[in-house]
């Protein structure tokens, strides 16, 4: 079966992020995705406004009513004493993608395929990740393009050992971030449907300023959101 590992802040899960798995489950035909919603991030400064135990009741109230959808706690948090009391938490080390996907690999089957999820503003960052040519030849990339980038934006994101030549990736700059990105050791999907003019920094000021929702998030997660007061100060 092909698998889709789809991790995040979710602070909160909104439609972008379900529209962006739907995509990926169509032009894979993806069985599953596990939804993985990031314990410490190894790159994002500002820390999520939302605790991990919330955003990951928000990723499982949204990916509820589909079955392909499931949330996964393959980063959650070690509970020591401390936090079962309340008191503040210890330090966090970083979760590394590479390491997620080792983990989720080790319960797949072995004829399972493992699929990366991810939108091209994150995948633009990664070289800078923890072990990006390992992570790269471990899964293949579906990522979720936008508008305004081209092929040759995605290939010279790449790491060094990775990246295409000058040469190689001239022609690439003309041609928008769809369809297939094939090179040695490397293949990315590109998905040029998603087009989802919506970000978690977007509801959580909405959120802040009182604005309504809409369509933004499932009902179900705005409900959360009401239930929890979150969001509803600091605007991030
Ligand atoms: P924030 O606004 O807090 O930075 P975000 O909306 O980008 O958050 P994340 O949880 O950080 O949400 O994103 C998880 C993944 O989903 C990333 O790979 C990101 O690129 C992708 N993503 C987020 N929003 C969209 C969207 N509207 N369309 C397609 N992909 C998206």
């Amino acid at each position: 079966m092909n698998i889709g590992l789809f991790g995040g802040t979710f602070d909160p899960i909104h439609r972008g992020h379900l529209a962006l798995a739907r995509a990926a489950m169509e032009r894979c035909s993806l069985g599953r995705v596990h939804f993985v919603p990031v314990g410490k991030h190894p790159l994002k400064g500002s820390q999520p406004l939302a605790t991990y135990f919330d955003r990951y009741a928000m990723v499982a109230l949204a990916t509820q009513e589909e079955k392909t959808f499931v949330p996964s706690l393959l980063e959650a948090p070690e509970l020591d004493s401390s936090q079962k009391s309340g008191k503040a938490s210890k330090e966090r080390t970083p979760n590394f993608s590479i390491d997620t996907v080792r983990k989720l690999k080790q319960t797949l089957k072995k004829n399972d395929r493992l699929f990366f999820l991810v939108g091209i503003d994150a995948f633009k960052d990664i070289a800078k990740w923890h072990e990006p040519v390992a992570l790269l030849r471990e899964c293949t990339f579906i990522v979720a393009s936008r508008p305004g980038f081209s092929l040759a934006d995605v290939a010279n994101s790449l790491p060094e050992k990775l990246r295409p030549s000058l040469a190689v990736t001239k022609p690439f700059q003309r041609q928008p971030a769809k369809g297939d990105l094939v090179l040695p050791g490397v293949t990315i999907h590109l998905l040029d449907s998603v087009n989802q003019a919506v970000s978690a920094t977007a509801i959580r000021q909405a959120v802040a300023a009182k604005r309504p929702l809409g369509k933004l998030v499932d009902s179900k997660v705005e409900q959360y959101i009401k239930k929890r007061r979150l969001y509803g100060k600091q605007i991030g």
